[in-house]
């Protein structure tokens, strides 16, 4: 009968594509039930100062543990919770998550306690006409400075909904610093810097990953870093996977990296062993 009406019907049974939406229907159901069943959790990526390999802060990451599939990544499952909605819990989870380990750190180290710890943010939470309270409430519950925390926003989100800039001003003005995460990835990145005043760019791994090699990519990544500090904004390439790439960025003037190479994401307690120095045995 499909065939008669007409050739194109064949695809609406295809078998592979059901499938596909299948998946995603399920996950999308489970990731309802994932925050409540305690699913979700997250890890800390070392940010690094390329000159003296020191971790200076980390980037908070979401992780799913599901029941029967195990380790579900970021890249499927965000964008499945940004279109049912859940993303809106996921993220307030996340921050107050990022908010309450770093008042445990403030007040077990004082000041060697991990600082400049960074969140991400996606476009619909920016696109939430109380996003900016909502962070504040959380900030004050937790009782957090505002000061050490940084919000990663894409240049996407950012275009994506007229609410986001005057969100980010407010953001700003609670005392919290803002960074443009995949910088370069976006369609007006160099446009978007004058509309949009961010504190840090976070230069996309698809530029760090060539800036040893010849060609244009490389000379863009070279030399976006004089072009990011004479704007007065800090920048931090990510990805960096080898050696040769840390050298590249710290000989153009790179001063802050995140990426394998220093450091995989990992649980809060293997982050702050990098931030506490040893403490004195007892044992002489
Ligand atoms: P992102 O914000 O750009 O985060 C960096 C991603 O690059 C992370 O992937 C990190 O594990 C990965 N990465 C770091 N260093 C290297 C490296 O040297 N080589 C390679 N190949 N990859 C590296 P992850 O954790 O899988 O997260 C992917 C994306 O999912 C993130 O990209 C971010 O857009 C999103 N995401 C993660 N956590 C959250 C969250 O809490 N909220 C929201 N809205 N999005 C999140
Ligand atoms: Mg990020
Ligand atoms: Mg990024
Ligand atoms: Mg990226």
């Amino acid at each position: 009968a499909a065939k008669a009406a007409g050739g194109d019907c064949r695809r609406w049974f295809d078998p592979e594509m059901d499938h596909a939406a299948e998946e995603a229907s399920n996950l999308s159901a489970d990731l309802r039930r994932a925050l409540l069943d305690g699913q979700i959790f997250v890890l800390y990526q070392p940010i690094v100062d390329l000159h003296t390999n020191a971790t200076i802060g980390a980037e908070v990451l979401i992780r799913w543990q599901h029941p029967q599939r195990g380790l579900v990544p970021p890249d499927v499952f965000i964008p499945l919770a940004e279109r049912n909605g859940t993303i809106l819990e996921l993220g307030a989870w996340v921050l107050r998550a990022a908010c309450r380990q770093v008042r445990q750190w403030q007040h077990r180290y004082g000041d060697q306690a991990p600082t400049k710890i960074s969140v991400n943010v996606s476009a619909r939470q920016l696109a939430q006409p109380d996003f900016a309270e909502q962070v504040a409430s959380i900030l004050a519950e937790t009782a957090v400075d505002p000061s050490t925390l940084i919000l990663e926003v894409t240049e996407t989100a950012v275009l994506s909904t007229d609410a986001a800039l005057p969100q980010i001003a407010r953001i700003k003005q609670l005392g919290l610093r803002v960074a443009l995460d995949d910088f370069g990835t976006g369609h007006s990145s160099l446009s978007l810097l004058l509309a949009c005043p961010v504190d840090a760019l976070k230069v996309d791994r698809s530029f760090v990953s060539g800036v040893h090699a010849e060609g244009a990519g490389a000379i863009i990544t070279r030399n976006l870093i004089g072009f990011i500090e004479d704007f007065g904004i800090e920048a931090v390439a990510e990805g960096v996977e080898t050696v040769i790439q840390a050298d590249r960025l710290r000989q153009a003037g790179y001063r802050f990296a995140q990426g394998y190479l220093f450091g995989r994401p990992m649980p809060a307690a293997d982050l702050e062993q990098r931030f506490v120095s040893p403490a004195p045995s007892i044992i002489a």
